[in-house]
């Protein structure tokens, strides 16, 4: 990448190729990066953290050497266009198989059923898992599934899912064990506060989507092994990726040549610029350049999550699901130094995020001993707290309207994040699918007017 201000860049013997500038290697600014190279621009991903993945990303644990991800991650199935970027990355054999979805729903003492869709084929498995979710009575399981049948249909749907599940009369149990963990999961946000609309779309693209889209991937390896092949695959199409180097400013020409000021007060100069970086960051960017885009004020949830190592494998599933308590799930990872590591998730977890890390974890092991009274406290071996204050957006209803499109009044300069308007909730599938958008944009509106 050029850091004067003449024309672009020419390769020896073949015709130049457009720039683009990617701010931002989390999921969105990756998706943008390989998209636009794929178009014949030669990218620049440029990110400020000395690790790739944003949201997405893992750190080593000082004590046993082991990759953390910043949070635990779980694909559907129908996240496509992630799945068809980790191919191109080479990486997606990484993940390991997409299991049809099966979990233990784990009450304090010990008490378990099973939510296992599997049992039969398609929509029918997971409506017979419903039909079969504990301590229901007939009418109770029958007005279950009529509710989801009213999210399906998506006829009238409006307001919160609290206000949805009042409407449908939908009976305590079923709340406790299938509704809240599900809107906690799949959208970060509590049933109080959650749009329900956005939960029709998980259950109608997702769950209740096609039987391949409702599987679910729990990946085998960590997600800097999935991302970090994309410093290689833009090396050899003409691209770099750019660790540990913040972006400052942005400088717009009016000549509409874009640019990037780097904190160590050098500048990179380009036809387009995709700012793939969280709300915060892409408004003080922007006003950097005058730009006048107003961005709204977000509300934001954190989730936490815990990792114990522990000297005894004893849980009964890859995924369980934890009733009653703080924490909603309980993931079981291999360890190199533990019989396993789980992971331990509280989504929209603001009353953990208040306390200090060693009562959180505290908070952890109990509820996990309660839950599994085969363990004792001497099996824990370890642990390690993570928080993400900013994990997603709340979802709340007024967000529909409020959540930009990614378009700016500048033609060369273009946002992509899981926050835009992508259809979908905060995910890894959002951001891969805004910054595809992205890309599309820029080079609809650019490629034919660029000098060649
Ligand atoms: C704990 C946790 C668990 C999650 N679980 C799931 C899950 O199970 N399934 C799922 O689909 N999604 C999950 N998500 C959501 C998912 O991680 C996000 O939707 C996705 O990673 C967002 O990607 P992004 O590229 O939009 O943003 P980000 O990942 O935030 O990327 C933005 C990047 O921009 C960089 N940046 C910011 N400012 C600058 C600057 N000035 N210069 C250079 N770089 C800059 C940042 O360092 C960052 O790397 C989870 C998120 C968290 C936090």
């Amino acid at each position: 990448m050029e850091t004067a201000r003449s024309g672009n860049f020419v390769h020896a013997g073949r015709a130049p190729m457009p720039e683009a500038i990617v701010v931002g290697a989390g999921v969105a600014g990756i998706s943008a990066a390989l998209h636009l190279t794929q178009r014949g621009w030669r990218v620049v991903l440029l990110e400020a953290q000395h690790r790739i993945g944003g949201r997405a990303a893992s750190l080593p644990d000082p004590h046993t050497g082991e990759l953390l991800d910043t949070g635990q991650h779980v694909l559907l199935g129908n996240y496509r266009e992630l799945l068809a970027l980790l191919c191109e990355l080479g990486s997606a054999e990484l993940l390991g198989p997409a299991a049809p979805l099966r979990f233990a729903l784990c009450r304090s003492g010990g008490e378990r059923h099973w939510f296992e869709p599997a049992r039969l084929p398609g929509r029918l498995g997971f409506l017979y898992a419903l039909w079969r979710l504990p301590r229901l009575r007939w009418s109770e399981r029958l007005r279950v599934l009529s509710a989801v049948a009213a999210l399906l249909s998506g006829a009238a749907l409006r307001g919160t899912v609290e206000q949805f599940l009042r409407r449908f009369r939908q009976p305590i149990p079923a709340v406790e064990s299938f509704w809240e963990p599900l809107t906690l999961a799949t959208l970060n946000t509590t049933c109080a506060e959650a749009d329900v609309r956005m939960l029709a779309v998980v259950l109608r693209r997702g769950f209740l989507g096609s039987a391949a889209g409702a599987r679910l991937i729990i990946p085998n390896a960590p997600l800097q092994a999935l991302l970090e092949p994309v410093g290689q695959w833009l090396q050899q199409r003409g691209g770099i990726l750019l660790l540990g180097t913040r972006v400052k400013r942005l400088l717009l020409e009016q000549s509409r040549r874009v640019g990037v000021e780097l904190e160590e007060g050098k500048q990179l100069w380009a036809n387009a610029l995709v700012l793939a970086v969280p709300p915060w960051s892409a408004q003080r960017l922007l006003q950097s350049a005058g730009l006048s885009a107003e961005l709204p004020e977000f509300a934001y949830s954190p989730i936490v999550t815990v990792y114990l190592w522990l000297r005894r494998a004893v849980l009964p599933a890859r995924m369980c699901a934890l009733l009653g308590t703080l924490f909603q799930w309980v993931f079981v990872h291999p360890s190199t130094v533990a019989a396993c590591r789980v992971a331990l998730v509280c989504s929209a977890a603001d009353t953990l995020a208040e306390l200090p890390h060693t009562a959180i974890a505290e908070r952890a092991r109990e509820e996990l001993l309660s839950a599994f009274p085969e363990l004792s406290a001497a099996d824990i071996l370890h642990q390690r707290v993570l928080m993400e204050r900013r994990a997603t957006l709340r979802l709340r209803p007024e967000l529909a309207r409020l959540r930009p499109s990614g378009r700016l009044p500048h033609p060369a300069v273009v946002l992509a994040g899981d926050w835009l308007q992508t259809g979908l909730p905060c995910t890894l599938e959002g951001a891969a699918r805004s910054g595809r958008r992205a890309a599309e944009w820029l080079h609809r509106e650019l490629a034919e007017r660029l000098p060649r």
